[in-house]
């Protein structure tokens, strides 16, 4: 993909872009992309998917495009159909119901969202009541919740614990991808409520939400504008807003595609990414906003996590190794699939999936136009 440098098409009034990383794609995405694409390219269309993959218009219309019908409902995938369960994870009765179709499923559920729901599993299984701290309606709350559902209760907000009516011992859990802040006030008000509470060695924010959200406050200070590239129902993505806004930057925007930049930015702006944006996507809108010599790039925290391919889709890919470098463009690797697409971006295999012309066309516009 190429990306607009014509100075005319910049906003000229930007002083300084400050490009944080980390930022974008974070391991559990990372995988989720690339198990998709597998089974794009080793079955003939449709593949079906329950959910979106992950939460981005972009990367949900690129397997649009390449053949994928995503599903809110198991029942609308044909019996037999290859099917992917989304990285948000799956209530048990719904992976249930999708392996009785009897068709090649992969459940790419994050192990980090499997983490909470073996937590879920434990813990109501001992006796506990579990508040949960989560979005409603969001994918992986609906999942997680689904896990034990008698004794599970959601909460959003420090009110929401003061109206809990709850006897006996009480765990604590949360959804991953939530901003800091939200955390740690309903984690407050519910030790406070329960002083007994139960609560993980380690916080269920997963590794990417704390990395980018560390690193925009970290250099966040001093700036006019923070825009955060994503989509609006990406949890990650709005918590990245919500710390930006914390940190009392004058603009906060929320911005998911180039048409979105507006034009009368100045100053200095801070952009980064949540984990479910493409990298092209938010380079296209760094040049929107300034040259290369007015971008600095602010690392913050070196990421190395990456998570293989879920098992049974390993197992899928050991035994069609050739479909391999069709399907990601990658030799095959002597060690084996399962290790071989570490070196394979995710956002290269979106850009090389199949689309038609009209697609290309409609990407372009969400992207920006092609430089020379
Ligand atoms: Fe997994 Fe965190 Fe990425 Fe969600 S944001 S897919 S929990 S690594």
């Amino acid at each position: 993909m190429r990306y607009p440098l014509s100075p005319r098409y910049r906003i000229t009034m930007v002083d300084e872009v400050v490009l944080v990383t980390p930022r974008g794609f974070c391991a559990g995405v990372e995988m989720a992309i690339k198990a998709l694409a597998w089974m794009v390219n080793a079955f003939p269309a449709p593949v079906y998917c329950y959910h979106e993959i992950v939460h981005n218009r972009i990367v949900v219309d690129r397997f649009r495009d390449a053949g994928v019908i995503f599903v809110d409902d198991i029942s609308e995938v044909p019996p037999g159909a290859p099917l992917m369960l989304s990285a948000h994870g799956s209530a048990p009765e719904v992976v249930a119901a999708a392996k009785a179709l009897g068709g090649f499923v992969v459940d790419a559920v994050c192990p980090l969202v499997t983490k909470v729901h073996h937590e879920a599993k434990v813990r109501a299984g001992k006796g506990f009541d579990i508040i949960y701290i989560g979005h409603e309606g969001h994918d992986e709350a609906l999942g997680t919740m689904a896990v034990a559902p008698d004794a599970m209760h959601l909460v959003e907000t420090p009110d929401d614990v003061a109206k809990l009516t709850i006897d006996g011992p009480v765990a604590l859990l949360a959804q991953t991808t939530l901003s800091h802040f939200d955390w740690a006030d309903v984690q407050a008000a519910a030790q406070e409520r329960f002083p007994e509470i139960w609560v993980p060695g380690h916080s269920d924010l997963c590794y990417a939400t704390t990395n980018r959200q560390s690193a925009l406050r970290a250099v966040s200070d001093g700036a006019d504008a923070v825009i955060v590239v994503g989509s609006q129902n990406s949890s990650n993505t709005i918590a990245l807003a919500k710390v930006a806004t914390a940190m009392g930057a004058p603009r906060v925007l929320r911005i998911n595609t180039v048409e979105e930049v507006p034009d009368d930015l100045h100053g200095r702006v801070v952009v980064t990414s949540g984990a479910s944006a493409p990298d092209g996507l938010v380079q296209a809108i760094v040049n929107r906003l300034a040259t290369p010599d007015k971008v600095r790039h602010e690392r913050v925290i070196d990421e190395d996590e990456y998570f293989p391919l879920p098992r049974g889709l390993r197992d899928f890919v050991s035994s069609v190794a050739a479909v391999w470098a069709y399907g990601l463009g990658a030799p095959i690797p002597a060690s084996g699939p399962a290790t071989g697409d570490r070196d394979v971006r995710a956002s290269d295999i979106l850009d090389r999936l199949p689309a038609s012309p009209a697609s290309l066309a409609s990407r372009a516009r969400l992207t920006g136009p092609a430089s020379n």
